[in-house]
This record gives C-alpha cells, structure tokens and sequence, in this order.
C-alpha cells in the first residue's frame, strides 16, 4: 500500500483531470442542456423533472432542486460514501493520473489520521478478496467436482462462453476450501469475514467458507467491480440445509437494498434505449441478454424496492417523455406478491410500467431454453400494464359470480384505480372495472374516489365537507399542532413497519419486540408508534377485529395531535393488499428491515462524528463503543434476515 500524504499539486491534478461528465455518467444519465452544460435526474434528492446540472468545462456539477453542487472530487465522495484520500486515488487510477506523495509522519494521538485510513483500506482489501475469490470460484468450475454446476448450466441451455462475461463459478464443497486460498493470498480471517466469503464464527464455532458446494454468480456494482455473490444450491437439502440461494451478507461493499445483478452490463443500453427489464433470478437476466434483449437486471436476496426504483431511474432519464420499466413474474403467488410490491412502487416512476408473464408460468431462461431469442422477443412484445395485472390479480381472488364477491372485489381494486396517477387512465380502468366485474361505472368511480390517498383520512375527519369526490384535494385544515406529515419515501421502511402492525394487535407484539421509539426518525412516526403501543397496553384491546384495533390506535393517536391521528388512518388505507398475505414472517421481516435502516443510519452518524479531529478521547470511546453496539444490532438484524429470506431470491 502506498504511503505518505498525497500533495496538494497531485490533488490539483486530480481536481481538474478527472472528467466530471464520465464520473457522473456512470449514476445518471445525461442529456445536453445548452451550451456547455449536461443534465439529467438528481441522485441525491427524488425529483421528476432534471434538475441536476454539469459543467464538463468547468469540471463541476449543482443541482437547483436540491443545492447540491462540487467539484468531480466532492461528487464521488458523496454518491460513494468515500473519505477524501480513497476518492482521490480511485479517480487517479481511472483517469490515469500519477500522485505525488510526501513523507508520511503519523501524529500521535490524532485520531483524524487513523479513522478514515482504516476505512478507505479495508474497502481496499474488501474488494481485493472479493475479486480474488470471484477467480477462484471461476477456476474451480471446470474442476472434476463441479461437474453437477455445469450440468445445472447446460440444463439451462448455457455453453461455458455464455456465462463467461458473468464470471459464473463454483465454490467447492469444503470447510475452508476459499479460506485456504485467500489466506496463502495474504488476506486475514478477518477480511474474509467481514466481505461476506466466511460464515460468522460465533456460529459454527470456527472460521468456514460461507459458500459451498454452490453455484456462484458474482455481483458486480455499477462500474463491474465485484462485491458480493449470489449462490445456488445444488446438493441435496440432507447434504445442505441451507436456502436455494445464498448471498452475501450486508458488507461495507453490499448493500442488497441498492444493488442490480446485470447492472453493470445492462447500464449503457438502458440509457440509450430507456427501457429497462426486471426478472428474478439471475439465470434470467443471462437468459434476456443473450436473447438480445441486454436491459435485463434483477434483485439480490430482496424484492424490488425503492431504492432500485431511484437507481433504475437516474439511467432511463425519468423525466416523463416515455421510456419503460417491464418486470416479469412468474404466475404463482410469489410472483403476484413481487407484482404487487412492484405496484406499490409505481408511484415513483414517470415511466410507463409493464408486466409480462409467461401464461404457462415459464420464467425467462426456462423460455429462452425451450423456445430460444424468438420466445423472449415474444414474452416481452406481450407486456401489458401494470394496473391491468395488478386489479386483475386482485380480481381473480374473488368470486364474480357472487353479489358479495363482486361488492368485495370492489373495495380491494378501489385503491389501485385511485393510484394510478393519469386521469384519462384512470377513467379507462374505471369503465373496464365496471365491465369485468359488472358494476355500474358511477359505482366503480365514487369507490376510487374514496379510496384516493388524499381523500382517506379527510373523509374520516369530524369536519371532512360532505360528498368530497372531486379529484381537487380539500383544502388543508389550519394545522394548529406541531406534527408535521412525513414523506412516506422518505421513511419508507418506518411507513411499512407502521401499516404491518396497523393490520392486528398480533403484528404489533411481534414487532414491539423487535423495535423501540428511536427507531422511528421522524417525530410523527414515533407518535404513531407510541399510540400503538397505547392501544397494546389496554386489554380491552386483547379481541378486536381489524377495523378495532385500527379505531382503538386512532383513538389514543387523537390525543396527540389530529396529524397523528390522520397519519394512521392514512397508514392503514393504503396497502389493501397486503390484508390477504401477511403473515408473521412478513410482519417480522418488515420491522428487521427498519431495525436493519434505523441502525445503519446511527452507525453512519457516528462514523460522521468520529471523524471529527477535535474529539477528545473519551469521547472516541464513547462513540466506538455506540458504534459497536448499534453494529451489533445491525448484523443481528440482517443474520435474521437472511434466514427469513434465504428460500427466495
Ligand atoms: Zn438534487
């Protein structure tokens, strides 16, 4: 590792010879904008229309929605999470500058030099053993013992050139095959288990290879360097116990919340095409791409969320002039439950959003294998939209034939028609609603009126005008209380946590186990919180339906302020359709996942304040020994997770 501090000229070099619009390009898609100037979607605020401006001349970039603005140095530091002297050697590596360096002279006692050098070369090392292994498993594809993983590709109809770009690979069936490898490399127990390659050894008692026996397909970032592995079961379930597919841990590198199998190859033809293809499984992405269709990606041990949607959007250019998101689902109840969550996000996008599904259930590489390119041409060429799918999904659920069965559909498709953001759309969907389950269209239309996310809480309110169905919002009551109402977006995972528990008191005492008011950021959240757990505490509450326990949290929300009590009706408005599929997996799953945000939101805030030069050195203790803690509950969180999640992917 080079030492020394870089020079000032070295960092003036960078400053100017890094091409700021190439930098930017890999995140955000760019157009001209006038004379000397690009632009395209901001990656640090959510926005529809480009604000996000760049100057290649002057080698800067701001954005006027959000203010955000710097030089090429300051951007990667931010999108990337980076201290300073790691951004300065990527970008010199990338643009091929030299850097200068002087005699390194460490200071004792100053904690501002070891902080961030500890990091920046652990991300170093992190991404070195990943790269390492990801050889390895390469090699050992072609060794006597992976003869079943090629089998399992050949099945798949894939030739070794097929999966070569993918690095496909195989991780031998041993204890400590990768370890024995990686460590005869220089690499340190400890970096294998912090990259994700070796099971915890508080676990099973000694360092192991977390993969084994697998099918391994690398997972690359944006600019293809590997961060972490998805990994496919292939022995008998007596010989592994463990899920069909295995991933990689939360990392310093991975975050499956933001990552993309495919990413790195699908990122230039998604910009200039603006369509981008989200399928489930990485076979099928390998599938899509060599059926010349290379905007295929897929999620990582996760569903769809928003953190994808904001990735997928900076490269399609979401400004509202066409492009198309396409997922395809596989016709069981995942793949509608995948398509409903898909839903839920549609909000988000500017886009167009489709769907297509094989009506035989095929995924994407079972089609290309049975009915080559020309079947995966077709099963996208079929794509239909997304409301179609998702209302008559939620319409197949119900008797027709039924008064009350029609009268039901009714109320479950209301908050899909109300969602979808188009008027002349949405009266279209109104008017084929009223025909596929024979209601009267004036019926159809006052039920997607009163299902509209603005009009809820206001119908519910003492003093909602009567009769209130326009599309016009009604104008906001003089708010006299201090709450304010959250950005949904923004505290998505709060948002979700709060509309499980609203589902029954069960939910609640499953996830109060689980969750404490700190980790409800925003204020009004944590009200919404604590009027829950009001509402557990009474035992009259010990029986209630549905709709009790909804009206028993509202009541005690009331109390507070009648924002908070607005904002739980809200919550438990919107996600109708989660009503016929919760179980206690998902309710727990749900508040992990808020537990998994909230303390790797404390972990970067005191990682924020650690670096702070003028700490003292109690200080740092104290701020080490929150950071261990809240890390703790942070890998606690996620080890659950994965076992929750290991059986999909
Ligand atoms: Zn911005």
């Amino acid at each position: 590792m080079a030492q020394g501090r870089i020079t000032d000229a070295s960092i003036a070099a960078v400053r100017e010879g890094a091409k700021i619009d190439r930098v930017v390009a890999d995140y955000v898609t760019l157009k001209k904008a006038g004379v000397g100037s690009l632009k395209g979607l901001c990656p640090f605020h959510d926005e529809k229309g480009p604000s996000f401006n760049v100057s290649p001349d002057r080698n800067t970039f701001h954005c006027f929605g959000c203010g955000e603005g710097g030089d090429v140095i300051s951007f990667l530091m931010k999108i990337e999470n980076l201290d300073f002297i790691d951004t300065i050697e990527r970008l010199a590596d990338r643009f091929a500058i030299p850097l200068q360096r002087e005699e390194y002279t460490p200071r004792p006692g100053s904690s501002a030099d070891t902080g961030p050098v500890v990091d920046r070369a652990t991300r170093a090392r992190l991404i070195e053993a990943n790269t390492a292994a990801a050889q390895f498993y390469v090699e050992q594809l072609f060794s006597p013992e992976a003869e079943q993983a090629r089998r399992f590709l050949s099945e798949r109809g894939f030739n070794r050139d097929d999966v070569a770009p993918y690095l496909v690979g195989y991780a031998p069936n041993g204890w400590d095959v990768l370890i024995k490898h990686l460590t005869a490399l220089g690499f340190t127990r400890d970096e294998l288990l912090t990259a994700g390659l070796t099971s915890d050894p508080k676990e099973s008692g000694r360092h192991i290879d977390r993969f084994r026996g697998r099918l391994m397909f690398p997972i690359r970032d944006q600019s293809g360097t590997v961060i972490g592995f998805g990994a496919r079961k292939l022995l008998s379930d007596e010989q592994d116990k463990g899920p069909k597919y295995l991933n990689t841990p939360e990392t310093p590198l991975y975050k499956k919340s933001r990552v993309l199998y495919g990413l790195d190859m699908a990122r230039k033809p998604i910009a200039t095409t603006r369509r981008v293809i989200v399928v489930e499984g990485y076979t099928d992405v390998i599938a899509c791409h060599l059926s010349g269709e290379p905007t295929a990606v897929a999620t990582c041990g996760t569903a769809f969320g928003e953190d994808h949607v904001r990735i997928v959007r900076r490269l399609l250019g979401d400004d509202g002039n066409g492009g198309e998101v396409i997922y395809t689902f596989d016709g069981d109840s995942a793949g509608q439950k995948a398509a409903i969550k898909a839903f839920s996000l549609d909000s988000h996008f500017q886009t167009r959003t489709l769907v297509a599904v094989e009506p035989s259930g095929m995924d994407p590489c079972e089609v290309r294998l049975h009915r080559g390119a020309e079947g995966i041409n077709a099963l996208l060429a079929d794509r239909i939209p997304l409301f179609e799918f998702a209302i008559k999904t939620e319409l197949s659920q119900f008797d027709l034939a039924s008064v009350e069965g029609r009268g039901n559909s009714l109320s479950a498709i209301a908050p899909i028609l109300a969602s979808i953001r188009q008027s002349e759309v949405r009266d279209q969907y109104v008017l084929r609603v009223a025909r596929w389950i024979g209601a009267d269209p004036e019926n159809v239309r006052r039920a997607a009126a009163m299902a509209s996310p603005s009009s809820a809480p206001q119908s519910m309110a003492p003093r909602a005008p009567e009769a209130n169905t326009s599309d016009v919002p009604p104008e906001d009551d003089a708010p006299t209380e201090s709450f304010e109402r959250p950005d949904a977006t923004q505290f998505r995972n709060a948002a979700a946590a709060l509309k499980v528990v609203l589902h029954g008191r069960r939910f609640m005492q499953l996830a109060a186990a689980e969750l404490t008011a700190t980790d409800f950021l925003h204020p009004t959240y944590r009200a919404v919180w604590q009027a829950l757990l009001d509402a557990t505490a009474d035992e009259t509450t010990a029986n209630v339906d549905a709709a009790g326990w909804v009206a028993a949290v509202m009541d005690r929300a009331a109390k507070t302020s009648p924002t908070v009590r607005s904002v739980v009706t809200e919550l438990s408005a919107t996600p109708a359709h989660l009503r016929t599929t919760l179980t206690n997996e998902n309710a727990l799953k749900t508040a992990l996942m808020l537990v998994l945000e909230s303390s790797g939101a404390r972990m970067d805030h005191i990682m924020r304040a650690i670096s702070n030069p003028n700490l003292s050195p109690e200080e740092m203790d104290r701020a080490q020994a929150a950071w261990d803690k809240a890390h703790q509950r942070h890998t606690a969180a996620q080890d659950r997770l994965n076992e929750i999640d290991g059986s999909h992917f």
